[in-house]
C-alpha cells in the first residue's frame, strides 16, 4: 500500500511556465549582483550539514505521495515533453553557486512542489550555475517543508545542495567527446567540457538528448561504430546540444552522470542484458521491518509479510532462470533509503513488490507505476502479466513517483500485486500457489521488457500459467456440501432428523466470501462427526439488511456492507463458526469514493488579461480522483471558471477560485487568480 496523491497537473506545467518567468524576474532583481557575491539572504543557511539529503527527498510526502498522469496502459507511456529552456547567456544579476551533493534532484521552475517530473534528471556533484530567484518554500501534504531556489538553467533545485561561489559559468566549452563500448555491462560517454556546466536531458523512444547551458562550443557529430550497442549517431546542434540516436529503440535501461577523477564529464548507461542470464536484478520487498504496511483482516498476513513471500518466490525463480539477483533486506531499512542501496547493487531492474488497500472493498486488480517512461515498458509487461497470474483485471500501469521509482540510473517499477481490502482477493495474496504465480509473471515480464531491449520488438513476455488454483482453505477436507446425501447413502430426511448424531464441531471452509447485491452465495461447512447432518446447523446473519442467509446457508447480498454469518448446531448453541461475507456492487468495478481532502497545486497564479487556462488539483484518497466537484469564482468579471476548472482571465483584479467536492461543500480549497 502506498498513500497516493493523485495529479493532474503535470500538462498544465507548460502553460504556467510564463507566469512563473515573470515571477522569477522580479526575484531574481531583488539578489546582489555576481561581481559582489555574498550570502543572499540570511535564511540561505549555506553551511548547513546535509548527510544523506535522500533521507529527506525521499521523506513523507514525498514517498507517500504519487501522481497519476492518464494511465498509458497496453501503449508506451505518451511523451509529453515540455519546451526545455536553454540559458546560453548567464542571467544578469543571478548569484553563481555549485552543486555540493552528487545526484542532486532538479524540478520544473514551472511549479513548486517536491512532486519530481520524469523529464528532469539529476545533477551531478560540482555542477555550477547561477541563482536567479530567492526561496521558494513548499509544505508537502505531511508538513515537510522544503525550500528551493531557481536556477539560471531554468532548473528548480532545493537551497540545501547549493552553495556560494565566486565565478558562474559563461561561454563553455565542450572540447572532445568520446565513446566506451567495450564493457558488455556499460557504455560510457566522456566529454572534456571547461566548465562543469548544468544540462537538462529528454529521453524518447528513438534518442537521448542533452542540452548544455551556458556552452558557445561543442566538439564535432560522430557517426558510431556497429560496436557501440546503445548508440549509432551523436550529433550536435547549436554548440550545445547532443542528440544519441538510439540503435535500439526500447533499448535504454538507465543512465548515471557523474564527473571522474580528472574532471571529465561521464555519463554511464546500462547496456541491456543480452538475456535473462545476463541481467542484474535487485527485489525491494515493500514494507518490513517495524513497517508492517497495510493490515489485513488476518493479523499473520500484514502486507510485509505478503510482499516478502512473494519477493523471495521472485528471487528464486530468477535465480533459477540464470539472473543475479539481490533480494533486498526488508528489515530493518527505513523505505527511505531503499532506492539509495538499490543504487549500490547497481542493477538493470529494481522490481518493488506491494499489495494495494482501497477505502472500497470491491477494488481489485494489479496496478503498476513506473517514474520514468522508459520503465513504462517493464510496468505495462507486469500489470498484465501479473492480472493473469491473480485471476484478476489489469488496473494498467501508470506514470507516478513513488521513491523506489525515481532514480534514474535503472529501470524501476512499483507492482501493486492485489488489494488487501478485497477478501477474495486477500486470499489469494495469503496462498503460495498464487505467489508462485505473480513470482512468474513478474520473471516473464522482465524477460519481456529484456527481449524488447534487445531486438526492438514489444514482447509482453507472457507465459500460460494454466488455469488460477481454485480458493479454498481445506482441499484436503471433504466437505458436507448437499444435497448428496450422508455417508450412508440414505436420503436426507429433514431438520431434527433422529438418526444423525449430534454435531461436535462445525468449521466454514472460507473464512471469507464476498457476494454481489442481488446475488447469492452458498456457505460450505464440514461437520464432526462427517455423519452429522447439515439440516441441524441454525443459520444467522448480523445484519439482515446487508445480508441474509437461509435454512441451507445460502447467502444473498442486500446491500453493500459487510456481515458476520453465524452457523450453530440447533442442540448446541456453543457449538460454532462463523465467516464474514462482503456484499458488493456490481463485481470488481473502479467504485468512486468520496473525497476527503482535495487541494490545489498553486494557491496563487497570476496572469494577463485575455488569458486561459486550466487549474488542476489533488484529491485523497486516490479512488475518489473521479469523484465529483464543483468550480465557483469569487468574481466571475474578473475570472470565471467553468465545471472542468477551465478558466478565463477577463479583467484585471484580484479573484479566488473554489474547487468544492460535489458531495460535502466543506471539502474544498482555494486558488487566487491576479489578473495584470
Ligand atoms: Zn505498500
Amino acid at each position: 500500500m502506498i498513500c497516493f496523491w493523485n495529479r493532474k497537473f503535470y500538462a498544465a506545467a507548460c502553460a504556467v511556465l510564463l507566469s512563473v518567468l515573470l515571477t522569477l524576474g522580479v526575484a531574481a532583481s531583488a539578489l546582489p549582483g555576481e561581481s559582489n557575491p555574498q550570502p543572499v539572504h540570511e535564511d540561505w543557511d549555506w553551511d548547513m550539514d546535509i548527510d544523506g539529503f535522500f533521507d529527506d527527498w525521499f521523506e513523507g510526502g514525498l514517498y507517500g505521495d504519487g501522481w497519476d498522469d492518464s494511465a498509458p496502459g497496453e501503449d508506451e507511456a505518451e511523451e509529453g515533453q515540455p519546451d526545455i529552456l536553454y540559458s546560453r547567456t548567464p542571467p544578469s544579476g543571478g548569484v553563481p553557486v555549485r552543486i555540493r551533493n552528487d545526484q542532486v534532484p532538479t524540478f520544473p521552475a514551472s511549479t513548486n512542489t517536491n512532486i519530481p517530473s520524469p523529464n528532469h534528471y539529476p545533477l551531478p556533484k560540482d555542477t555550477i550555475d547561477y541563482v536567479v530567484s530567492g526561496d521558494i518554500e513548499y509544505t508537502s501534504p505531511s508538513g515537510a517543508v522544503f525550500k528551493y531556489r531557481i536556477l539560471g538553467s531554468g532548473l528548480r533545485v532545493e537551497t540545501r545542495h547549493l552553495r556560494q561561489i565566486e565565478k558562474g559559468p559563461r561561454n563553455n566549452a565542450i572540447t572532445s567527446m568520446s565513446f566506451n563500448s567495450s564493457n558488455d555491462r556499460y557504455t560510457y560517454l566522456m566529454l572534456k567540457t571547461e566548465q562543469r556546466v548544468p544540462f537538462s536531458v529528454t529521453y524518447r523512444d528513438t534518442a537521448f538528448q542533452i542540452q548544455f547551458h551556458y556552452t558557445t562550443s561543442a566538439p564535432n557529430s560522430a557517426n558510431l561504430s556497429n560496436n557501440n550497442r546503445l548508440f549509432t549517431k551523436a550529433v550536435w546542434e547549436d554548440q550545445s546540444k547532443l542528440t544519441l540516436t538510439f540503435a535500439n529503440k526500447h533499448g535504454f535501461m538507465g543512465y548515471r552522470a557523474y564527473y571522474d577523477r580528472t574532471g571529465n564529464l561521464i555519463f554511464r548507461f546500462n547496456n541491456p542484458p543480452k538475456s535473462i542470464k545476463d541481467a542484474v536484478i535487485a527485489i525491494d520487498p515493500g514494507h518490513g521491518g517495524k513497517d508492517p504496511g497495510a493490515l489485513g483482516t488476518d493479523r499473520n498476513w500484514p502486507e510485509r509479510t505478503i510482499n516478502l513471500a512473494i519477493a523471495k518466490k521472485l528471487e528464486a525463480e530468477l535465480k533459477k532462470r540464470g539472473a543475479k539477483v539481490t533480494l533486498m533486506n526488508n528489515a530493518g531499512y527505513e523505505r527511505e533509503q531503499r532506492a539509495v542501496r538499490a543504487r549500490k547493487i547497481e542493477p538493470h531492474m529494481l522490481i518493488s513488490i506491494h499489495a494495494n488497500t482501497a477505502p472500497s472493498r470491491s477494488a481489485a486488480g494489479t496496478e503498476t507505476y513506473f517514474h520514468h517512461p522508459y520503465s513504462s515498458r517493464l510496468a505495462v509487461n507486469s500489470s498484465a502479466n501479473v492480472a493473469r497470474a491473480m485471476a484478476t483485471n489489469n488496473r494498467r500501469a501508470r506514470q507516478s513517483h513513488f521513491g523506489v521509482t525515481l532514480l534514474p540510473e535503472f529501470l524501476s517499477v512499483l507492482v501493486e500485486v492485489g488489494f488487501m481490502t478485497n477478501q477474495t482477493e486477500y486470499r489469494k495474496l495469503r496462498d503460495s500457489r498464487y505467489h508462485d504465480r505473480v513470482a512468474a509473471a513478474i520473471a516473464n515480464s522482465i524477460e519481456g521488457a529484456i527481449r524488447t531491449a534487445n531486438t526492438g520488438e514489444v514482447s509482453s513476455g507472457n507465459r500460460d500459467l494454466g488455469p488460477a488454483p481454485r480458493l479454498s482453505g481445506s482441499d484436503d477436507v471433504e466437505s458436507t456440501r448437499p444435497p448428496q446425501g450422508n455417508d450412508t447413502g440414505q436420503e436426507e430426511t429433514g431438520p431434527g432428523t433422529s438418526d444423525s448424531p449430534r454435531i461436535t464441531s462445525i468449521s466454514i471452509e472460507e473464512d471469507y466470501y464476498t457476494v454481489m447485491v442481488g446475488e447469492r452465495q452458498e456457505i460450505r461447512t464440514t461437520l464432526r462427526p462427517s455423519r452429522a447432518s447439515r439440516s441441524d446447523i441454525t443459520w444467522s446473519s448480523s445484519n439482515d439488511r446487508v445480508a441474509t442467509v437461509d435454512s441451507n446457508g445460502r447467502v444473498r447480498g442486500i446491500r453493500e456492507g459487510t456481515v458476520t454469518i453465524t452457523a450453530r448446531s440447533r442442540h448446541d448453541s456453543s457449538v460454532r463458526a462463523t465467516c464474514e461475507v462482503d456484499v458488493v456492487r456490481e463485481g470488481y468495478s473502479d467504485d468512486t469514493d468520496p473525497i476527503e481532502q482535495i487541494f490545489f497545486e498553486y494557491h496563487t497564479l497570476e496572469y494577463s488579461r485575455g488569458d486561459e487556462d486550466q487549474l488542476f488539483y489533488g484529491v485523497e484518497p486516490r479512488d475518489a480522483q473521479d469523484a465529483a466537484v464543483v468550480w465557483t469564482s469569487s468574481n466571475s468579471n474578473i475570472v470565471s471558471v467553468d465545471r472542468n476548472g477551465n478558466v478565463r482571465m477577463r479583467n484585471r483584479g484580484t479573484a479566488t477560485i473554489r474547487v468544492a467536492s460535489a458531495a460535502d461543500s466543506r471539502i474544498y480549497d482555494e486558488c487566487t487568480i491576479t489578473v495584470h
